[in-house]
């Protein structure tokens, strides 16, 4: 706890917003691309500290947001298969299919199992010999090493029942979409420390070049985001466009190689849908060839699958900065965290769900 404090300090927090205060002579548009960041912005209350001229628009770097209705209701069709535990991050029970999700599901008899890490799914497969165990692989680059690693562990102990739905995404290409848009509003970005942490930061250096943007690689605590937003307002006011590192004590311009390796040993990249924003080129992570064997959308027949997105749900426009999410005429009246429309309102990385919990109804 000593060790957050540090980054919470009060008097360093004053410091830094009031630089903030003084090198502000325009407005500006920041986008946070990670939910965590959201989330943390709105627990702390950063965006009420900050100069009005600089907005905080929200990215889409929530993996249980951005999950595809298709893979949601693919996983849906898996758990409702008798002789399947189904394991996922409990998020995700909770995040709405075409009909329904996973927690009525096991209410109504599969096996759904809520795990912290997916070692827990594979040891699962091994104490489970006559049941077919399939671990939901949703998330960034931050996610995608221990999944890596979980087939290998899988293929070397010859488990034959366990395999992933992965719905693996990657940052970058995101941004590229987002920047590209002709609605795009967004001129800074605070990217996210922790999958900066794997990747490292040099497929940033491009983008930043293309679109003459400043990119500051940033952390959660409150001093952190301070501290990214402060260093692209600097950058803005200057008009510079590099990308910087704010979360040094973290990561590194390569980021962790060994994690790296381990990735590239079992995925390929692949075009991939994400919800509310639709197929991004290269924006995903697929098994590769040699791995099929622990694919569950080869394992089991739901190649047949027509989602029905909800159509008041906004979450898309939501997560590309293009909207806030009480701009959504559902937020808190038909969709709440109890009966949620769109995973945003779901998930603990959502910007719809950290408005309502922290009771942001008069910040746009
Ligand atoms: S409030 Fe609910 S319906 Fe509206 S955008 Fe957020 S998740 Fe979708």
């Amino acid at each position: 706890m000593e060790f957050f404090q540090e980054f919470r300090n009060l008097r360093l927090v004053k410091t830094l917003v009031d630089e903030i205060n003084r090198i502000t002579t325009k407005p500006w548009v920041i986008m946070e691309i990670c939910g965590g960041q959201t989330h943390a912005i709105m627990q702390y209350g950063i965006d009420q500290l900050l100069p009005p001229r600089i907005e905080l628009v929200h990215g889409p770097g929530c993996p249980v947001c951005v999950t595809s209705l298709e893979l949601i209701d693919k996983s849906h069709a898996i758990a409702a298969q008798p002789g399947v535990i189904f394991a996922s991050f409990g998020d995700m029970l909770r995040v709405p299919g075409s009909k329904n999700d996973l927690f009525s599901l096991r209410a109504s008899g599969s096996d759904v199992r809520v795990v912290y890490s997916p070692l827990d799914a594979v040891k699962i497969a091994q104490e489970n010999p006559d049941k077919q165990v399939v671990f939901f692989a949703i998330g960034f680059e931050t996610t995608a090493p221990a999944n890596a690693m979980c087939v290998l562990l899988a293929k070397s102990l010859n488990l034959n029942n366990f395999s992933l739905l992965v719905s693996h995404v990657r940052v970058p290409p995101a941004i590229d979409v987002i920047l590209s848009s002709p609605y795009n509003q967004v001129q800074g970005i605070l990217a996210a420390g922790h999958v900066c942490t794997v990747m490292g930061y040099w497929e940033y250096l491009p983008l930043s070049q293309k679109y003459q943007s400043p990119i500051v690689v940033t952390g959660f605590e409150p001093l952190d985001i301070l501290q990214g937003i402060y260093m692209t307002v600097r950058q803005l006011e200057n008009n510079q466009s590099i990308v910087e590192n704010a979360y040094g004590r973290v990561v590194t311009q390569n980021g962790n190689r060994s994690a790296q390796a381990v990735i590239n040993q079992v995925f390929q990249t692949c075009d991939r849908k994400w919800r509310g924003i639709g197929l991004i080129e290269n924006s995903g992570w697929r098994l590769k060839p040699e791995f099929d064997y622990y694919d569950a959308e080869k394992r089991f027949s739901v190649e047949q699958i027509s989602p029905e997105e909800s159509t008041v749900c906004i979450a898309g426009l939501i997560l590309q900065g293009l909207k806030k999410p009480l701009q959504c005429p559902a937020f808190g009246i038909q969709c709440t965290p109890e009966h949620p429309l769109g995973a945003t309102m779901v998930s603990s990385e959502g910007a719809c769900s950290a408005y309502y919990r922290y009771q942001r109804i008069d910040n746009y």
